[in-house]
């Protein structure tokens, strides 16, 4: 045995890395296995990467459109290579500031494979090191569309941005939340986008009105929009690809598959470890992240329910401190928000209206365009919305959805008020600072009984 720990976590991500810290904190020897960087694929391929491009794309779309506002930019252009070393640069940061946050907490960093052995200990080439309990957080992989292979012509997430050089044409297969981010950032960078969703609306997972305002505002981005019909006949040329959807056919620089992605489960020694696996291929756990062997954990995109990383890190808490013999409570899924950094942006916790129906509730709703409060004419952030789905007999928000430019940050306000059970009616008396685009939630809460103020 080279050595024992009291929790091993395999995977490095934002489940991962919260997990070893929290271990570390009450008291356990700790260690990290980690095959590539610190902070995962979030950090260094996916959440951060993305976000810090779309920064660049709304400075540029700022400084490109601003006259209106006053700013009259000459010659405004895009200097690529800066944009990818700036990328390059966000995602080192925050991964070496990963790495010192496990320095500090004394975590140990096991570089290399994880894999489980038999009796639930984790094997690192030859090395094998006895755990009292393991986390696993191995996240997941891109998986691309039947009949289609990934390649130099079609491209996963993580391919799409980092593109070497700005494409003239670009098809995003799947409108999820990467697939808008991605259509978002290129339109408006002057790429030619088709965005293309199987589903019926682009933003499956949100409310109808929410994507809808979406939908019109990547209209003047530089995106074209198919729902309801799939990418078939895919032909990769050493140039181009070609295919077809939805009656129509295409021939764009790039295909990028944006949707579906599997668990991370290669290589794991799961079967001789006792973990099992659900039907769709990720790991079978209890609320806590407990698998069907107890001594094994697991958490974030290797489990069900959404693929977000602040989920997956939540999920890390409460297993640590479930392993450790603690009493903690499971993480409220419900409330786990989702959020989406295209433009506008797009954030929304809980139950949809059509969701909320569904599931049998009496609904009232609440809606307030952000375009009647001041900060939104001030801020230039006018064509979002605050919707509210409330329960119509007891005053429980079911769900919040919100599209505008800080939308996701918005969101965090809501996600308190549900937590902490305050009904509409509590929120309709909060007092928000002025000028913001958060008083468009106040006025949201009292337009469910029809008083908003600025309706
Ligand atoms: C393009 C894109 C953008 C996204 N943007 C957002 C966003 O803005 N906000 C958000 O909340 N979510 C976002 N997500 C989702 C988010 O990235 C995931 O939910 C999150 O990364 C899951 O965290 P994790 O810890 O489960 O796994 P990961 O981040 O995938 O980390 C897993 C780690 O495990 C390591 N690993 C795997 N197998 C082994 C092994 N056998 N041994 C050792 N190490 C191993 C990997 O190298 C990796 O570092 C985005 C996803 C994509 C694809």
């Amino acid at each position: 045995m080279a050595e024992s720990f009291d929790t091993i976590v395999i995977g490095g991500g934002p489940g991962g890395y919260v997990a070893a810290i929290r271990a570390a904190q009450l008291g356990q020897k700790t260690a990290v296995v980690e095959r590539d960087k610190p902070g995962g694929r979030c950090l260094n391929y996916a959440c951060i990467p993305a976000k810090t491009v779309l920064r660049t794309a709304e400075i540029y779309s700022e400084a490109r459109d601003g006259a209106a506002l006053g700013v009259v930019a000459k010659d405004v252009s895009l200097d690529w290579d800066a944009l990818g070393e700036r990328r390059a640069a966000v995602s080192k940061s925050l991964s070496d500031g990963v790495k010192m946050l496990w320095d500090k907490n004394k975590v140990t960093l096991i570089e290399g494979d994880g894999a489980l052995t038999g009796d639930g200990d984790v094997k690192v080439g030859d090395d094998v090191y006895a755990a009292g309990s393991v986390i696993l957080a191995t996240g997941s992989v891109a998986r691309p569309i039947p009949g289609v292979e990934f390649g130099d012509r079609v491209l996963d997430t993580w391919g799409a941005w980092s593109l070497p050089e700005r494409p003239q044409k670009i098809a995003v297969v799947g409108a999820g939340a990467s697939g808008c981010e991605l259509a978002s950032a290129y339109g408006r960078f002057g790429t030619e986008v088709l965005l293309i969703e199987m589903l019926d609306q682009i933003l499956p997972a949100e409310d109808k009105d929410m994507a809808r305002i979406v939908e019109r505002a990547f209209k003047k981005q530089n995106i074209a929009i198919s729902t309801g019909s799939p990418v078939e006949d895919v032909e990769v040329g050493e140039s181009s690809v070609k295919f077809k959807y939805g009656g129509e056919s295409a021939e764009v620089d790039y295909l990028c598959v944006a949707g579906g992605r599997g668990a991370d489960v290669e290589g794991l020694g799961l079967e001789d470890a006792g973990v099992e696996l659900e039907e769709n291929g990720k790991v079978k756990v209890d609320e806590y992240g407990q698998t069907s062997n107890p001594k094994v954990f697991a958490i974030g995109d290797l489990v069900n329910a959404k693929a977000l990383a602040h989920k997956a890190s939540e999920e890390g808490v409460v297993a640590v401190e479930k392993a450790g013999g603690g009493s903690p409570h499971p993480v409220d899924q419900n409330l786990v928000a989702g959020a989406t950094f295209c433009h506008p942006q797009v954030a929304g916790v809980g139950l949809t209206e059509a969701a909320a129906k569904e599931a049998g509730h009496e609904v009232k709703v609440g809606k307030q365009k952000l375009g009647g409060v001041g900060g939104a004419t001030v801020y230039d952030d006018k064509d979002g919305l605050v919707k509210l789905v409330v329960d119509a007999k007891y005053g429980e928000i079911l769900g919040a959805h919100i599209v505008g430019n800080r939308a996701c940050d918005m969101i965090a306000e809501l996600v308190a008020a549900m937590a902490l059970e305050g009904g509409y009616q509590e929120l309709a008396q909060i007092v928000h600072p002025h000028p913001t685009i958060s008083e468009a939630i106040l006025d949201a809460a009292r337009a469910v009984d029809g008083w908003a103020i600025h309706a």
